[in-house]
């Protein structure tokens, strides 16, 4: 039989509805059957090969096709977070409205560089309702990006551009200038490290802040770093502080971080790429409303949100030293503000890395739209309420060790019988073979960490769905798997 030879062009509505319920049918199937299946199974090995040996297809197929091969060979190997029992890592499962804003988004398919359309508006609103959760002042101005990562990218490279006292943007890192030095805690995201290394300040110059017993930023160290770090002759440009760290969810003291900036001039960015929407819990409030002193903020509407990924959020104050940081517009041609013409607002496009640029915000704002923040408020309750009670239940149970304070909606603990109370590798390597365990059983899915040399167990409750009686299975696994492992172990 020949292959059709399919090409793209226009379908009429009868065939978009045909395949569109098609689709619809395999998204319910897939979202209402997650939880009867196992969290995680790693994809068979014979079917990984077929992925990575297949050439590009020549000949097209047919819609009804594709999607069985969807069903049987992509859907049953989820990454696992949308399952109830999935406490992995900083993921969440999407909502509703978030997926169906996808399609009709790509639908559209604006780009959001700029322009005088429908989207940009959209994503306007978006940032304005993130600065009025946030403490930001309306002028301030931010954009959507990829993620947490590419936030505090984009506001790092404002700060460099800003703080820097001369042209970096002209000059760039290559001249004797004075080192710019950038401060972090030990329990700084990775991704700081990363943007700190790609605007080519040089991982050197980045200073580690020792944390406290609560894995918080030592604030009194950071002011003597900085004094030493001028006394030789350096310039302290910025500090990137976290609200709500990887780690632990630990956050930093931003009131005083943000004292310590004001007096040395330094640009205060705070991650807050987890933990910044707790702001809207009455538990977080006031610790958190101390973002509103920073100069640029990360937040992650794809993490705790339950937005589809890709879904970063960059809020920058001085919105002329974002614009400058990044337009290649001469300032005699850039748009100001018409919402009459072709050219719209100034464009996003000026304010950061990307041209093309899609139509995040959508998803978005449907999402609050439906929940409100109200609707939020109570989500993130329930996981920081979730989150005490599994910290109740791991200090109440003999055989387990609470690793470190509760921290928004994470847990770190370990599997600690009496037998091996103070022999730290062989906690470790029970640990590790512990958490193997449960992430290949597929009943749980929890990922790990090291606190202050300890290999941990670590829960992150970002599901919607889970419920305390998961939690209660949670305990009971490990005890019983942890047994398990121990019994393994001796032999
Ligand atoms: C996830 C996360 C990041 C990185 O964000 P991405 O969306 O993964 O790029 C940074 N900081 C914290 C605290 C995070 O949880």
């Amino acid at each position: 039989m020949k292959a059709p030879n399919h090409r793209p062009t226009a379908w009429t509505a009868e065939d978009i509805k045909r395949v569109g319920y098609q689709v619809i049918d395999l998204i319910a199937e897939h979202l209402t059957g997650l939880p009867h299946e196992p969290v995680f199974r790693p994809v068979p090995a014979d079917l990984a090969e077929q992925f990575l040996s297949a050439s590009a297809p020549v000949g097209g197929l047919d819609p009804e096709h594709i999607l069985v091969e969807f069903r049987e060979t992509i859907a049953p190997y989820p990454f696992g977070n949308g399952h109830p029992r999935f406490w992995g890592w900083v993921n969440s499962p999407p909502v509703m409205m978030g997926i169906f804003a996808n399609a009709l988004a790509a639908a559209m398919n604006p780009s959001c560089a700029g322009g005088n359309h429908a989207a940009i508006y959209v994503e306007r609103q978006v940032v304005n309702w993130f600065k009025e959760i946030l403490g930001f002042p309306t002028e301030s101005m931010g954009l959507l990006v990829s993620g947490g990562s590419m936030a505090s990218l984009t506001a790092l490279a404002v700060a460099r551009h800003a703080k820097a006292g001369f042209d970096v943007r002209q000059h760039g890192l290559q001249g004797p200038e004075r080192k710019l030095v950038l401060y972090l805690s030990g329990e700084g995201h990775g991704c700081l490290r990363k943007a700190a290394e790609l605007l080519g300040l040089g991982s050197e110059n980045i200073q580690t802040i020792e944390v406290d017993k609560h894995f918080r930023l030592r604030v009194d160290n950071l002011a003597v770093q900085i004094e030493a770090d001028l006394i030789a002759g350096h310039r302290p440009f910025a500090v990137a502080a976290s609200a709500g760290t990887v780690n632990t969810g630990a956050i930093d003291p931003l009131r005083e971080i943000g004292e310590v900036c004001r007096r040395y001039g330094l640009w205060l960015h705070i991650d807050g790429a987890y933990g910044a929407p707790a702001i809207l819990t009455q538990h977080y409030r006031d610790e958190l409303a101390a973002m509103a002193f920073a100069d640029s903020v990360a937040v992650d509407p794809h993490k705790w949100l339950s937005i589809p990924v890709e879904a970063g959020l960059v809020l920058v104050k001085d919105a002329q030293a974002m614009r400058d940081a990044f337009s290649l517009v001469p300032p005699y041609l850039r748009t100001d503000g018409s919402l009459t013409g072709v050219g719209g607002l100034p464009w996003f496009s000026e304010y950061g890395f990307q041209q093309t640029r899609g139509f995040r915000a959508l998803k978005v704002w449907m999402a609050l739209k439906h929940y409100g923040t109200n609707g939020y408020t109570q989500m993130l309750e329930d996981h920081i309420e979730l989150a005490r009670y599994l910290h109740d239940r791991v200090t109440a149970t003999p055989d387990l060790e609470v690793m470190a304070p509760v921290g928004l909606s994470i847990v770190c603990f370990r599997y600690a019988p009496a037998v091996l109370q103070g022999t730290g590798e062989r906690l470790d390597a029970v640990n590790k073979a512990l958490l193997e365990r449960l992430q290949l059983g597929g009943q749980v899915f929890l990922s790990s960490t090291v606190l202050r040399g300890a290999f941990v167990l670590r829960v992150c409750i970002l599901n919607y769905q889970t419920q305390r009686a998961d939690l209660d299975f949670l305990v009971d696994l490990v005890l019983r798997e942890g047994a398990e492992v121990l019994r393994e172990q001796t032999c």
